[in-house]
């Protein structure tokens, strides 16, 4: 069958294989990584929902991240560390990050740090805070990052989650040339929290003063001295031992730790590296993310590592110094692959595209987005700006690498602006109607896009000390046979692109008609007054549901009066002649801002708690407060 998404059905062919055959298929992607003892069998599915991949097989992601770099490349460029807020730029080759890393390995294994053992990170984007991440790989010991933008209430629950024998952290992190110091907030923390951590090892930077604790606290500089020249092999672990836990973006409730193993993980993600994103050894990848979230985990620092790439980390604002600042690094330091979100390039759009023609691209193949919807203005904006394909791909912390986007690096595939793509090998993707669990099997039809069992390598092995709640909360809300929820509502058109809807929880229904509210937001912003838009479904005594949308205008003259009428009449005629009547918001209302979670996504759950005169519930993973105030008080204002 030829598709549109697959010209020379190559893709399809490969895709096929891993649902056919996947343990030759897996056998063959696991030979990417390095094996200290051959796997014994490729999955273990005999206890569903749960999965082992590469059993009884023995290797460490460290190893195959930096040492078998560092053998046989030992100076190619490993990390690029660029700080636009304190002006330092630092590089290490692979030899010289594997020095760094039996550092700081040495000084854990000094506070009895071992396989096992959780140590939790919490710092901004220093590479301090990467050493720490690959030292615990290296010793087996499972790391636990936090979002350094976290405040004292959501890093204490994390500590009591993964009860850590050490916190890795810093003297202070800087936004927009602002300090930002740590230690009060992980100090708030330690005293909110039950469990007792024994050391904190403290990054001094030099840019607020730290009150040491002698019997608790380490500093990181005189530890090192203290081991200077020290060897720490790398501890050969087996496939399912855990590599770390990472928390979801709390979008839709309390955050879920995601627990991960070893080499699953390892395999999947230098799969990725070489089909997906198509990176070569030797070359540069610029992920713009942050070592806190998912993306930064797997394509920050274990995804460009292992596949032999140099990864570039950067401390800084995409708008500062000014908005030109990625594309020169891109151009400096030839960046072939880049990773970016939505959010980021709608900042970028509103500036002017002159700093994306003041660089030299070259060296750049394509743009990966990824995190939340990318709509088609802005895909369309960034697309014709670069001049290069940009390639939306979606995936969720659960599962550490995408589910849906273009595999470039297995066949030449086009991109359909407002799509993902297709689904990625491994992935046996199901649209199942969330109501009788039946599949959908027409172009068009409207679903919970699900997975079956087994879930591919890299993705979770359950959710950290609770599989009840792994298997309650992902494997149990279908119905009929037991599957995977992505809790996004998806639909595939008739030429095999996905296209993802929102969150099954977002789809609202207005007089008996399903809406989901991405398609109501991607009309809307459409229409050239538009900066940014949320739609939400508000409970109505006669229809059911309707859809309120929230605005931010590009022009903030169209924030009150005139201007603003004009914008909202301009927005529902754009659904109605977009979607029809039914989709037409009852209301319109102009914000400045629209409230995001620290990852920038929308916090649709909270508006529409807020919409409804409900409680927004827990927000411990929001930016701004004031957004969703804000959002409030205009409510109030439009009655
Ligand atoms: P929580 O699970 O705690 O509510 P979250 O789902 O936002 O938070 P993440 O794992 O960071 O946490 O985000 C994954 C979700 O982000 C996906 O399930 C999907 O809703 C959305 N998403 C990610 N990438 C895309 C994309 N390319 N297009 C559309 N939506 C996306
Ligand atoms: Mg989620």
């Amino acid at each position: 069958m030829s598709l549109a998404a697959d010209p020379s059905g190559a893709y399809q062919a490969f895709y096929r294989r891993s649902i056919d055959d996947p343990e030759g298929f897996w056998a063959e992607q696991a030979q990417l990584i390095d094996w200290q003892q051959p796997f014994t069998q490729v999955v273990d599915t005999s206890r569903p929902p749960f999965a082992k991949w590469f059993v009884g097989g023995q290797t460490n992601l460290c190893h195959n991240a930096v040492d078998r770099h560092a053998a046989a490349h030992p100076d190619r460029a490993a990390l690029i560390w660029v700080s636009t807020e304190v002006d330092q730029t630092r590089q290490w080759s692979f030899a010289e990050l594997q020095r760094e890393v039996e550092a700081m390995a040495a000084i854990l294994r000094a506070q009895g740090i071992g396989q096992g053992d959780r140590v939790l990170i919490y710092c901004p984007m220093v590479p301090e805070a990467v050493f720490g991440m690959l030292a615990c790989a290296r010793l087996g010991a499972i790391h636990s990052v936090v979002f350094g933008g976290f405040a004292s209430h959501s890093l204490a629950g994390r500590i009591d989650d993964c009860a850590p024998k050490l916190i890795l952290s810093c003297d202070a992190g800087s936004r927009a040339g602002k300090v930002q110091a740590y230690q009060p907030l992980l100090e708030e923390a330690l005293r909110l929290c039950a469990h007792q951590v024994p050391k904190l090892l403290w990054i001094d930077r030099g840019l607020v003063p730290i009150e040491w604790r002698t019997d608790r606290d380490l500093d990181y500089a005189r530890e090192r001295e203290r081991v200077a020249g020290e060897r720490v092999p790398c501890v050969w672990l087996e496939s399912n031992a855990v590599s770390y836990t990472l928390y979801t973006s709390g979008t839709t409730g309390r955050p879920k730790g995601v627990q991960r193993d070893v080499g699953g993980y390892a395999v999947a993600l230098a799969a990725s590296m070489k089909h997906i994103f198509d990176g070569r050894p030797g070359e540069t990848y610029f992920s713009t993310s942050d070592i806190g979230w998912v993306v930064g985990h797997s394509y920050i620092v274990y995804g460009p590592l292992i596949a032999g790439m140099a990864t570039l980390m950067v401390e800084g604002l995409p708008t500062r110094p000014d908005p030109g600042i990625w594309w020169r690094l891109v151009e400096q330091y030839k960046v072939s692959v880049m990773f970016s979100a939505p959010t980021a390039v709608r900042v970028l759009r509103k500036a002017d595209p002159k700093y994306l023609h003041e660089a030299d691209l070259s060296s750049l193949r394509a743009l990966f987005l990824a995190g939340e919807p990318l709509d088609e203005p802005t895909a369309r904006w960034i697309r014709d700006e670069l001049g290069r394909p940009v390639i939306d791909n979606y995936w969720q912390t659960e599962t550490g690498w995408p589910i849906l986007t273009l595999a470039r690096g297995v066949a030449p595939m086009q991109e359909r602006l407002g799509s993902p793509g297709v689904p990625m090998y491994g992935y046996r993707c199901v649209l199942v109607d969330p109501e009788t669990g039946a599949e959908l099997q027409e172009p068009g039809q409207k679903g919970v896009l699900a997975i079956d069992h087994p879930l591919p390598p890299g993705c979770l092995q359950t959710v950290w000390g609770d599989d009840e709640r792994f298997v309650k909360t992902y494997w149990s809300s279908i119905p009929g046979p037991q599957r995977y929820s992505t809790f996004d509502v998806a639909l595939r058109d008739a030429d095999g692109y996905t296209f993802i809807l929102g969150r099954s929880d977002d789809v609202i229904n207005v007089a008996g008609h399903r809406l989901g509210t991405r398609e109501i937001e991607e009309s809307i912003s459409s229409h050239p007054g538009v900066a940014e838009v949320a739609v939400v479904g508000r409970a109505d005594e006669l229809k059911g549901q309707v859809a309120v949308a929230f605005v931010v205008p590009k022009d903030s003259a169209a924030l009150e009066g005139e201007g603003a009428q004009v914008l909202q009449q301009g927005v529902m005629h754009c659904v109605q002649s977009q979607l029809g009547a039914v989709a037409r918001p009852a209301q319109v209302i102009t914000v400045a801002a629209l409230p995001k979670t620290r990852s920038g996504k929308l916090l649709r759950r909270a508006i529409q708690a807020i919409c409804e005169s409900r409680e927004p519930g827990d927000l411990s993973t929001i930016e701004d407060p004031a957004a969703l105030m804000a959002l409030a008080e205009r409510l109030r204002q439009t009655g």
